[in-house]
């Protein structure tokens, strides 16, 4: 075995919680799902997967080291101080190329970091998305005011300097805030609209707000694990709520009879609309709505659906989508999560509410090194 190598800013970056061996970081996961449903059903080890180069989603921010140098890193949690991260072994190959580039056109565009105590400068902090099998990157600028005016041909000369990156956008963040974007309207600025994803043998288009999993690897085991849980047959009419970019509507698409996909974020509706086109997959029908208000209404139309996808954000679900979905019957729902504790809160419900019980839970690591975890529970119709 590889002996253990800890990362030397481990607890000082405060990206990682865990600098332990994996095969123990997995066990820790494990043991902690198996906490919180072991009372209701069957838990599974956790499926691990590779730690280097997993995340295709790297943010960073910005400031000047003590000689006058721009670094690039992460804030140390409740300061405004920015640790410098140079090649952080978790972020997607090619990551801190692409953060060098940015920190040398920083200084030929005279672009200053910007400071977040006196709220001078430019560039506060960046996010970068890859699609791990197209190799396309997207760049999301974010700056603390609008004042810097050559930010177009920054992005250009960027997309020139770092032939990966083939889509740029930048948004204004001036609120006093630890979060790395604002409510503010994200822009356009270089290149295309949107980067593409694949996962298996389908494509996904991805723009700069549009949900999009941050473990292209682990994200195909995932819902290799959900849907054979659905246990599809060809006749199915199923339904994905909180469906993003439509991953989970297009891949269960392919083995059901039709499928229905309801998600808020316009964005990422629109994107799906044309990935569905690109995929040459028809039997998807895409809903802009928040998914409690559009499966409350179709529970009132007396829609049936035989199997119901949700894979909520990490609050869980809410009693109104919970009460109709009990209305709406369907004899199985598979329940994605990135937060086991808000789902097996939901999960409750469904069983005192509901002719439901749930049968299996499957952990799978979709963020090694962090404290996160993501499962995927089987939930039944008791009676038929
Ligand atoms: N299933 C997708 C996305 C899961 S993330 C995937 O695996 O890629 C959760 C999604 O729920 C996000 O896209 C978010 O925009 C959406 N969302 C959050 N609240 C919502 C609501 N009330 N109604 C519908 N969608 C919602």
């Amino acid at each position: 075995m590889k002996k253990f190598k800890a990362c030397p800013l481990f607890g000082r970056c405060g990206g990682c919680d865990y600098s332990i061996e994996y095969a123990l970081e997995l066990e820790e996961k494990t043991e902690y799902v198996h906490s919180l449903f072991s009372r209701y059903c069957p838990t599974y080890e956790t499926i691990g997967g590779a730690k280097d180069g997993y995340r295709n989603k790297v943010v960073a921010s910005f400031a000047y080291d003590r000689k006058g140098h721009v670094i690039s890193g992460l804030y140390i949690k409740g300061t405004h101080r920015i640790i410098e991260k140079r090649d952080c072994p978790l972020e997607f190959e090619g990551s801190a190329e692409i953060l060098r580039s940015i920190r040398r056109l920083m200084k030929s565009y005279a672009v200053k970091p910007y400071d977040e105590d006196t709220y001078r400068g430019d560039l506060r902090h960046v996010l970068l998305r890859k699609g791990h099998k197209s190799g396309e990157v997207l760049v999301l600028l974010v700056f603390g005011n609008d004042r810097y005016g050559r930010k177009k041909e920054f992005a250009h000369s960027l997309m020139d300097i770092c032939p990966s990156v083939v889509s740029v956008f930048y948004q204004v963040n001036n609120e006093k805030t630890s979060m790395i974007l604002s409510s503010s309207p994200i822009k356009f600025l270089a290149g295309q609209r949107f980067i593409k994803s694949r996962l298996f043998d389908l494509t996904f288009r991805v723009g700069p707000s549009s949900f999009f999993q941050v473990n292209d690897g682990q994200t195909e085991v995932l819902y290799d694990m959900a849907l054979y849980m659905a246990g599809l047959s060809g006749s199915e009419k199923v339904l994905d709520a909180y469906s993003g970019t439509g991953t989970i509507a297009m891949i269960a698409a392919k083995k059901a009879c039709s499928v229905t996909a309801v998600e808020s974020n316009e964005e990422a509706v629109a994107f799906a609309e044309k990935s569905a086109d690109e995929n040459s997959i028809g039997n998807v029908t895409f809903i802009t709505d928040d998914a409690s208000s559009f499966i409350k209404a179709e529970a009132k139309r007396k829609e049936h659906y035989d199997v119901v996808f949700l894979d909520p954000p990490r609050a869980g679900s809410d009693e109104r989508f919970l009460s109709s979905l009990i209305k709406l019957s369907p004899g199985k729902i598979i329940y994605i999560s990135c937060n086991p504790e808000t789902q097996v809160r939901d999960i409750r419900y469904l069983e005192k509410f509901g002719p439901y019980r749930v049968k299996a839970v499957q952990p799978v690591d979709m963020f090694p090194r962090t404290q996160h975890v993501e499962t995927v529970a089987l939930i039944e119709r008791t009676v038929q």
